[in-house]
């Protein structure tokens, strides 16, 4: 498929005859009052800020005049969106985006995606996903597929408060020491599941951090090294070839790089704008797509245009 940039021709077909506002999600419909609005019109950034609607009608007005380039809302709740004022509240967010996940299986290169790492940066987000269910007790929580990765909405109450975000950042990523590892559930459990995931993704150019010798150990000892984790070893970096320092190297690397999965800034940002589920990510052809299941959700399947199919049968050889 041919995901060049959007055309402002194609733009205005998809959102006069593909877009549909009843699909923007609920919990954006329930607050659209509170929610400020941001339009990027020709792909030169969120210039047309302070946007506010009293329902999705006058969304869909200006959306359907106008034919955006990239439309976001805020996570904030406000009293006065239209000044962004009276600030209420905040959804927690999470951005997993797949360019820039610090370690990947595959083989593209900075700043490129394919549907290996897209798939891995849904891996990511389930894993939180559970982790926020099972460790924090979050019920309201949605996964959307952003064009470049995901970002998780988590809209329950208790999980507003903003001092407790930076925390719930680093319990998710994995990327403090616990008190214990080897506990069986909480924290530790966590912590072994984001350090099994980030060290089965690394690569030989992820280990330039120790010599040459023991690196070569290290890759080669890796799912023995997820093997004793999981099997809660005490020393369980401690494998042929890799010594004490070595194994405090990996130790401090792994975590560094977990602690690098999801951009903190966006969940500690709380007055952040994140790209509108049913709009188009014009700078790729593909829709911001809210994931209505997520284990089986295919961006390639449910979050591409139909001018984006159209274009390919166009092309198609005669
Ligand atoms: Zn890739």
């Amino acid at each position: 498929m041919d995901f060049s940039p959007a055309s402002p021709k194609e733009r205005m077909i998809y959102y006069s005859e593909e877009w549909n506002p009843k699909d923007v999600p609920e919990f954006i419909i329930r607050s659209i009052k509170e929610k400020e609005f941001a339009f990027d019109h020709e792909g030169n950034g969120y210039t047309d800020r302070y946007n506010a609607f009293g329902n999705i009608h006058g969304l869909e007005t200006k959306v359907k005049t106008l034919n955006p380039y990239a439309v976001c809302a805020s996570t904030a709740y406000y009293e006065h969106p239209e000044q962004r004022a009276g600030w209420r509240g905040a959804e927690l967010v999470f951005d997993i985006d797949a360019k820039d996940q610090p370690v990947r299986s595959c083989s593209c290169a900075i700043g490129s995606i394919c549907e290996k790492c897209l798939e891995e940066a849904k891996g990511l987000a389930l894993i939180i996903i559970d982790t926020l269910r099972e460790d924090f007790g979050v019920k309201e929580v949605y996964l959307a597929y952003s064009g470049r990765g995901y970002h998780i909405h988590v809209l329950d109450k208790n999980a507003e408060p903003l001092e407790n975000r930076q925390y719930m950042l680093d319990y998710v990523m994995g990327s403090i020491m616990p008190m214990d590892f080897q506990m069986v559930i909480g924290y530790a459990k966590t912590w072994r599941k984001m350090f099994a995931l980030t060290l089965s993704k690394m690569k030989q150019e992820d280990f330039l951090f120790l010599n040459k010798n023991v690196a070569n150990s290290a890759i080669a000892n890796k799912e023995l090294i997820i093997k004793n984790l999981n099997a809660r070893m005490k020393n369980f970096i401690s494998t042929p070839g890799i010594g004490k320092t070595s194994q405090d190297k990996i130790l401090n690397e792994v975590m560094r790089l977990s602690g690098l999965t999801v951009d903190g800034k966006v969940t500690i940002d709380t007055k952040r704008i994140l790209r509108l589920p049913t709009t188009l990510h014009s700078k790729i052809s593909m829709i911001c797509t809210l994931a209505k299941h997520p284990e089986s959700f295919d961006p390639f399947n449910e979050a591409v245009p139909r001018f984006v199919l159209e274009r390919a049968e166009s092309n198609a050889p005669k």
